[in-house]
């Protein structure tokens, strides 16, 4: 009988993004208060038929069609280089198994999409090879370090709740959950942006800025979290798309406590302080044609769901 193993994962904010200057490898030191949302990519395995590899389908949930399509589904999908890694990581061949991704996090949206995708990938993997193999499993501290290497978001998706991510992102320090539940509205752009080029960007603006000690934060209300949000990439990401700024503006009149671009962007995650005004408001953006999701946060890091 085939194994079924489930997985899900959350997309993240960045509720704090300080990035600093350009070091001599190439990268940014960032110091970041991640928040994981309620938006969960969801990730099924099954064994696959012997000698075919890792074969992956994607589908998607109220997104629009071109993310779907914009999701590679050979090996440069992160599913798949999860798939290698922890292989190799076991000493063992990769298994064949056929991976069903269903998508409801943005494609390149700054929320951390391919990183949610391999973190639930991660866990579920862990979990296959432990019931298939006898291969022990590793701990969530194991997964991250492998995860790390493959991008600076994957250990957040794996914690999840509310975190700080120092050097590129990847070192995780646990935060006690937020004690309310805060209320988002992510307006998608229809144009993506890369990372690299946000940050390319960042380097023509800015030197670099100097970091603060977030564990300090006092968060205890949708009012104090929108006194606090912050992103150093956002001048970076407005200049690379100007009418973010009018979207930001916009947001704000509508009853947004704080509207900011979400990490490298370019989705604007607002802040409001009730579900029923988000929800009112993504019918006021849909009249425009503008696309906006409604998500929750905290929610928890990557887990295997029965
Ligand atoms: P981050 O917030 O971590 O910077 P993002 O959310 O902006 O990332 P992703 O949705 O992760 O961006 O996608 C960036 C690119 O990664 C995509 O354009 C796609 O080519 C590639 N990619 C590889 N694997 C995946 C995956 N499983 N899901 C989505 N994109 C993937």
């Amino acid at each position: 009988m085939s194994k079924i193993i489930k997985a899900t994962a959350p997309a993240k904010v960045n509720l704090v993004f300080e990035v600093g200057g350009i070091q001599p490898d190439g990268y940014h030191p960032v110091n970041s208060l991640f928040l994981a949302l309620n938006l969960r990519e969801e990730l099924t395995l099954v064994n696959g038929e012997t000698g075919t590899g890792v074969s992956i389908y994607v589908h998607g949930q109220s997104l629009p069609e071109r993310h779907i399509q914009a999701v590679p589904t050979d090996e440069t999908n992160l599913v798949y280089k999860v798939a290698q890694a922890l292989a190799s990581h076991h000493n063992i061949p990769t298994p064949d198994l056929q991976v069903d991704i269903l998508k409801r996090i943005p494609v390149a949206g700054g929320m951390a999409g391919g990183s949610s995708d391999a973190a639930a990938m991660l866990v579920a993997l862990n979990e296959f090879l432990f019931q298939e193999q006898g291969i022990a499993r590793l701990s969530t501290a194991e997964l991250a370090a492998l995860g790390a290497k493959l991008g600076s978001d994957i250990p957040f998706c794996l914690y999840g709740g509310l975190a700080i991510g120092t050097n590129r992102g990847e070192q995780i320090q646990e935060l006690p959950d937020l004690e309310f539940e805060s209320n988002w509205l992510l307006c998608i752009s229809n144009q993506g942006l890369s990372t690299p080029l946000v940050f390319h960007k960042f380097d023509e603006l800015s030197t670099g800025n100097s970091f603060n000690d977030l564990g300090s934060l006092r968060i205890t209300s949708a009012q104090e979290l929108a006194a606090v949000m912050s992103n150093d990439l956002e001048g970076a990401a407005l200049a690379l798309i100007p009418a973010l700024a009018h979207l930001k503006e916009q947001l704000e009149e509508l009853g947004a406590l704080r509207a900011m671009v979400s990490g490298s962007g370019p989705t604007i995650a607002a802040l409001f302080d009730s579900a029923a005004r988000c929800h009112e408001v993504v019918e006021l953006l849909k009249a425009e044609g503008i696309f906006a999701l409604v998500s929750t946060g905290p929610s928890a890091g990557a887990r295997l769901e029965s």
